[in-house]
């Protein structure tokens, strides 16, 4: 075992509770001690709930140790259930009550209570927060369905085809949690997606769905696996149990938005060619437009959970014209896919939990945007590399109150904004490209606005350009201080490849660090170190 400061996912028991806090009617008991009890700051803090988290614990301290903990778990199970009547209980261990041995799932269902009770075994020790919520999600969906199961020999589900035949298909959309990443903004994006190729949403779960509701997944043509870090597990039960097929195009990029519907277009046999040409999302042309051009071949490191990192590849290689330098994730169970994706950018996948080994590999690389979670968002802080975050853990700004979804072709809009309009910031590179050669705009001239340029004639008015470089102040830097320092041809130049509106900042700031490390001549070497140094 390693300790760390930073982890990408919580112990299981975190993963039971997002199922927990992302249903209607269902309480969680978690067997835990005293100080494990942070589920109402991960639920209101991160993801600003409306209600507070439906989580329970035993509580007990170290001077329980020596009694009857598992009396103290009955007596919280059957206060709970007093307490808040809910249609289902689910009851695990936290990491440290895994060891008291108090079987605190299979006691709570011998208690004979007139709801049902899931018991959870979360193995808290081999896995993690994803992990545990699959298994919950799995578990509750076939505790409910487990009677509606037909039975061996039943006549067999009529195709999905059949079944359709004079009205509209339905779908269940599986997956979206509490404290995923955009899902509430993605499960309205999907159920608008398919609402105009004539599918309705049967049932969204777990977010947002009661146990009544569960008993319903059976009522649908076939499910939507959206996140299968969550709902994977559900998903092939589902098929293997009901015949229910499962659509697994992610419609995330555009190209992935299109494989989705010609998946459920194939399913359903309805026509989806409407549907691809009106796909309206801006990114296609924005990736094309000069601007974005200036992008091409950027170099970019994603890593994140499966899902968002195998879309993100995909966007950046197909749909940006970016780079695919380095691709991780830290969802051991779908590491496979992963590898697969990667090996299409001819790398190799990073499959690990260890923010400190991720840490390494960005700074090899030297990627010019950095696409991860909260964790990668503070390497690439540190590395002074442009990041934004595409996948949970995520930050509580990640989790906006405006329609931001990362689903759909308006999620592709969403995408390109997040992604490429902070590249571009100050970098309006086609710009002075195209005004190079003008008279008031090319490299030499000083901006006509300040005192310091009048008399001093653009190029071609038979008058010398303002001198902006060599030892001249900057006619931008007002407050300029002439330095004892000097500076090299090349640095100069180097400088003069600076956009005029930063230059000023540029060379202050180089002098500054050079002064105050007693450096009597500036190089390219020094420039770049100072531009690292006032980076940090
Ligand atoms: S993202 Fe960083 S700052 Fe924000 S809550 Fe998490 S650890 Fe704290």
């Amino acid at each position: 075992m390693q300790l760390t400061v930073w982890t990408y996912e919580g112990p299981p028991h975190i993963g039971a509770m997002r199922i927990a806090a992302s249903m209607r009617a269902v309480h969680c008991v978690l067997h835990a001690p005293q100080g494990d009890t942070y589920a109402d700051l991960l639920f209101t803090m991160i993801e600003r709930g409306e209600r507070r988290p439906p989580v329970s614990y035993t509580t007990f301290k170290a001077r329980d140790l020596g009694t009857d903990t598992a009396e103290l778990l009955k007596t919280r199970v059957r206060e709970t259930y007093e307490r808040f009547k809910p249609d289902l209980l689910l009851v695990g261990e936290a990491c440290t009550a895994e060891l008291l041995q108090d079987q605190a799932g299979t006691l709570a269902a011998s208690m004979g209570l007139p709801v049902p009770v899931v018991p959870l075994e979360l193995s808290a020790f081999s896995r993690q927060e994803n992990w545990g919520a699959s298994e919950t999600f799995y578990q509750v969906v076939r505790r409910i369905l487990q009677q509606q199961v037909p039975a061996p020999g039943a006549e067999p589900r009529a195709s999905v085809r059949e079944r359709c035949a004079g009205r509209r298909p339905t779908a269940n959309l599986l997956g979206p949690t509490a404290l995923g990443f955009r899902c509430r903004d993605d499960v309205v994006e999907v159920t608008r997606l398919l609402d105009a190729i004539g599918v309705d949403v049967n049932l969204v779960a777990p977010l947002g769905a009661s146990p009544a509701d569960i008993a319903r997944i059976p009522a649908a043509d076939f499910n939507c696996c959206l996140y299968p870090e969550v709902a994977l597990a559900a998903c092939s039960w589902l098929e293997r149990m009901f015949k229910l097929p499962t659509v697994k195009a992610i419609p995330i990029g555009v190209g992935a938005t299109r494989d989705f519907l010609r998946e459920i277009g194939a399913l359903t046999g309805i026509d989806v060619d409407a549907a691809l040409e009106a796909g309206a999302s801006r990114l296609p042309w924005y990736s094309r437009s000069v601007d974005s051009t200036y992008l091409t071949g950027k170099r970019v490191y994603i890593f994140a959970d499966a899902t968002h990192a195998i879309a993100a590849a995909r966007i950046c290689a197909e749909e940006l014209g970016f780079k695919v330098v380095g691709l991780g994730t830290y969802s051991r169970e779908l590491a496979r896919e992963v590898r697969a994706a990667a090996a299409l950018y001819g790398i190799e996948a990073l499959i690990t939990d260890d923010y400190l080994e991720v840490e390494t590999q960005v700074a090899g690389l030297h990627p010019e945007l950095v696409l991860g979670t909260q964790m990668e968002r503070h390497i690439a802080k540190r590395l002074g590399v442009p990041c934004a975050v595409i996948g949970a853990p995520h930050h509580v700004q990640d989790c906006p109150a405006r329609y931001a979804p990362q689903m759909g072709f308006e999620g592709t809009n969403v995408i390109f904004d997040t992604w490429v309009h902070p590249l571009m910031m100050g970098l309006e590179e086609h710009l002075l490209t195209m005004f190079r050669g003008d008279f008031e705009f090319h490299d030499e001239a000083a901006p006509s606005h300040l005192p310091a340029a009048v008399g001093k004639g653009p190029v071609g008015s038979g008058q010398q350009p303002a001198d902006t470089s060599a030892s001249a102040a900057d006619p931008l830097d007002t407050d300029h201080q002439p330095l004892t320092t000097g500076w090299s041809p090349e640095a100069e130049r180097e400088l003069k490849k600076i956009p005029f509106f930063v230059r000023g900042k540029a060379r202050r700031n180089t002098e500054l660090f050079a002064t105050e490390r007693g450096i009597q001549m500036i190089t390219v070497e020094t420039l770049y170190d100072a531009k690292a140094h006032f980076g940090r």
